[in-house]
């Protein structure tokens, strides 16, 4: 494009979606034309006000829905791009209380959704892309394009379970392959397994799955434990626990349906072995779905969310974080739901009090 004389242009403006902008200059000098192609999420878009908005789709969402639209909160819910969270990874559910015969976690989620519903809880698929806690109401945006203004925001992102990234240890995800020992540990009862990690979480399921199975073989990559000293004293001195340093998983074997063992590696001869196994658990860490709130919300080191102890309450008034996102401890589905349960009382309580002060001041 020439650029001696000043520009005049004329503009054909098509808007393709409600957020996807071309822009079509025709210069009147030179006839030159420039296509620009942009998004906006300035144009044509609505603001919608909640009282109370529900970031994720796990067990501890789902419950601080139920209980913010029995309290007449007319909670919206927003899923997030894997409706129903970590639970719809997972086979069996025994270990939550209420499903005596045991439960599928789609199932599960399945059945939370409904609940929440029930009450009149409006759930939303789509994805929160970025958000403001600088003032009230609270700003959040779904999916880049639509603003919502809230005067309660509940945080339940959950946290997502680190993989080795094996394609054969996704294949037998749910069928012998497992994050969580106390979750799935009880189906590998008097059988062997394997687990790898030597964090904290490591240790800690190796113990747990030591008491359920004859074996435990506990893979650490270095030739030492990151866990602490106290866990590592209590994983050496368990019996059937064996620990191989150096080494690594390669791949984890199986019949087509179920694991049968898993080859490893040692990764100083390089050595490949294979271990008869049925179960394999991967304990190599968490990561919390905290990136759209850095910089709004108080993260512990690892990007867990702070919450005042004994609530839910984070840093920023009316905003509140429940279930794994501010959990790296407990990490169940009972106890998320229970923390669920506790962010809708404080939500429900933080709107009484704001309306007490409007009152007394009217
Ligand atoms: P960590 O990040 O502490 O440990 C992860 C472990 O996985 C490390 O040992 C790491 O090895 C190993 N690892 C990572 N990637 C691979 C890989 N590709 N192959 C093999 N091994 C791998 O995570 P945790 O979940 O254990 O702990 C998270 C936090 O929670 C920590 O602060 C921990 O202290 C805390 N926690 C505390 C508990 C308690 O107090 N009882 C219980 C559970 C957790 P490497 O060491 O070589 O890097």
């Amino acid at each position: 494009m020439k650029q001696s004389a000043p520009l005049q242009l004329r503009n054909n403006i098509i808007t393709l979606s409600h957020y996807n902008v071309r822009l079509q200059h025709i210069c009147t000098s030179c006839s030159e034309n420039v296509i620009l192609h942009f998004k906006t999420n300035t144009m044509s878009q609505e603001i919608e006000h909640v009282q109370c908005l529900i970031i994720g789709s796990g067990p501890a969402g789902y419950t601080a829905a139920i209980y913010a639209a029995r309290a007449d909160l007319k909670p919206v819910l927003y899923t997030g791009m894997e409706a129903g969270g970590q639970l719809t990874q997972t086979t069996e559910v025994d270990n939550f209380p209420g499903y005596p015969n045991g439960i599928t976690g789609p199932e599960m989620m399945e059945d939370f959704r409904k609940q929440a519903e029930r009450f009149g809880t409006d759930v939303r698929f789509g994805y929160v892309s970025s958000v403001d806690f600088s003032s009230m109401p609270h700003k959040v945006v779904v999916d880049e394009v639509k603003t919502i203004t809230a005067d309660t925001v509940i945080i339940s992102t959950g946290a997502t379970a680190k993989w080795l990234g094996l394609p054969s240890e996704q294949h037998y995800n749910g069928f012998g392959v497992s994050a969580c020992a106390v979750c799935d540990g009880f189906f590998f009862k008097g059988q062997d397994v394997a687990i790898v990690g030597a964090g904290d979480t490591a240790a800690e399921e190796a113990t747990y799955l030591a008491k359920l199975c004859s074996k435990v073989y506990m893979l650490v990559r270095r030739d030492e434990f990151r866990a602490s000293k106290a866990m590592v004293h209590r994983v050496l001195n368990t019996p059937n626990i064996e620990v191989i340093y150096n080494t690594e998983a390669k791949e984890v074997l199986g019949n087509g349906k179920n694991v049968t063992g898993l080859r490893v590696v040692n990764n100083q001869t390089g050595q490949e072995s294979d271990l008869a196994v049925e179960g394999f658990f991967v304990a190599i860490g968490h990561k919390p779905n905290t990136e759209i709130f850095k910089g709004w919300l108080e993260m512990d080191e690892t990007g867990y969310l702070k919450t005042v102890p004994g609530t839910t309450k984070t840093n920023v008034e009316g905003v509140f974080a429940c279930g794994d996102v501010q959990d790296h401890y407990y990490r169940q589905a009972i106890t998320a739901a229970g923390s669920g349960c506790m962010a809708a009382l404080d939500a429900e309580r933080y709107l009484a009090a704001k309306e007490d002060e409007v009152n007394v001041s009217v």
